[in-house]
């Protein structure tokens, strides 16, 4: 199976488990916790690191028992040493992650520069009292919004649906809703990106160009 899973090298092949765990989510994670605690030998598979798409969530606010709402990261490492405590074994092998590249004509020029899959710490310091756009309308999209609304002076949320609840959670859009320096575009996509192009270490200026998609409703917010 360690073979199948691209994990040879990592796993002791003489070794028998009650139990193997391929991935190390939230999923994973508390099933290690609940095994292991039961007494089970668990080992754990991972490809990349402990907490999955979770880890990379900027707060989360809908996870039972954080009612003041946790980082991904916090959740992860706290679920991480909690199976850990109860004897869960891991082995990562990192095989790197890729993400789904956007479509728009021209935006490889601008990709690690002024154009980015995430939105973290790094991101919110680079953009920091600038105007950016988020793209999307799910709750990635909208936890990326009011991450970065705290450090740039606006955010256009640029969405190609009707409104933000077909796909996002509704205290999320509450937050959203209360924030002053954030507009929500819907039914709206990027035709073009127009720039200078990547600077040197500097972030390229350019113009994003909008366009509303055709709907039979009332028109582009
Ligand atoms: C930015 C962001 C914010 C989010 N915020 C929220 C939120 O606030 N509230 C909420 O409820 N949900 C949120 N979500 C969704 C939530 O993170 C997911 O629903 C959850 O992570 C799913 O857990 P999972 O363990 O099933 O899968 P995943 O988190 O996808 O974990 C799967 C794991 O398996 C590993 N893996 C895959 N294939 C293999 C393999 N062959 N061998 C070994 N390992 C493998 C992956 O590397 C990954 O670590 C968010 C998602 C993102 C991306």
């Amino acid at each position: 199976m360690a073979e199948q899973f691209g994990f040879a090298g990592a796993v002791d092949g003489s070794s028998v488990h009650d139990l193997v765990i391929v991935g190390a989510g939230p999923a994973g994670l508390a099933a290690a916790v609940y095994a292991a605690s039961e007494g089970l030998d668990v080992l754990v598979l991972e490809t990349n690191a402990p907490g999955g798409q979770a880890g990379t969530s900027s707060r989360i606010e809908n996870y039972l028992g954080f009612s003041a709402g946790i980082s991904g990261k916090l959740l992860a490492a706290r679920a991480f040493t909690q199976a850990n405590k109860f004897g869960a074994k891991f082995a990562v092998a990192p095989s790197g992650v890729r993400y789904r590249r956007s479509d728009i004509p021209g935006v490889e020029r601008f990709q690690g520069t002024s154009v980015s899959h995430a939105a973290t710490y790094l991101e919110a310091q680079l953009c920091g009292g600038e105007e950016v756009a988020v793209v999307g309308g799910a709750n990635s999209a909208g936890q990326a919004v009011v991450f970065l609304a705290r450090t740039v002076r606006h955010v256009h949320m640029l969405v190609r649906g009707a409104s933000l609840a077909e796909s996002m959670s509704r205290y999320l859009i509450r937050c959203i809703e209360e924030l002053p320096n954030v507009t929500v575009r819907t039914r709206t996509r990027i035709v073009a990106l127009e720039g200078t192009g990547p600077g040197r270490g500097a972030l390229a200026p350019f113009a994003v160009t909008l366009r509303p998609r055709p709907h039979r409703g009332t028109g582009v917010r």
